[in-house]
């Protein structure tokens, strides 16, 4: 992946920590709590309603966007359905999880003034826009 480092949130605060002045070749192994990867599982998120309030065709590990307690738009995950009932759940599917994740640095370049204000990369697996 590419990101433009420098606390845009492209990436994880510990992973860009971890690369902060590395040059291309550097590589190691980060495990993170799950406070600082995607979370800690807010209980709150977790739904049930009846499966008559569903369009045909809810299946397990769907998706759908509804809105959280605070009115933010929340995407849910379906996790069960039981009988008439189908659980959901907003957490993010990482969320809770202790995460080992092993980065390389192959390269390293200046970002453009665009990309700076737009707050991401351009170009090859970057935005196109
Ligand atoms: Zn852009």
């Amino acid at each position: 992946m590419v990101y433009l480092h420098g606390g845009y949130g492209n990436t994880l605060p510990k992973i860009e920590e971890a690369l902060e002045g590395k040059e291309p070749g550097y590589q190691t192994t980060l495990q993170l709590q799950a406070a600082d990867a995607f979370g800690l599982r807010d209980e709150s998120l977790v739904r049930t309603i009846p499966k008559s309030e569903f369009p045909p065709g809810v299946k397990v590990g769907g998706q759908l966007e509804g809105r959280g307690e605070d009115g933010r738009e929340q995407v849910f995950h379906v996790m069960k359905i039981k009988g008439n009932i189908v659980m959901l759940d907003g957490n993010h599917p990482l969320a809770g999880k202790d995460l080992r994740f092993t980065v390389k640095v192959t390269d390293v370049r200046a970002a453009s003034e665009e990309e700076i204000a737009h707050k991401h990369v351009h170009g090859e697996h970057g935005h196109h826009h």
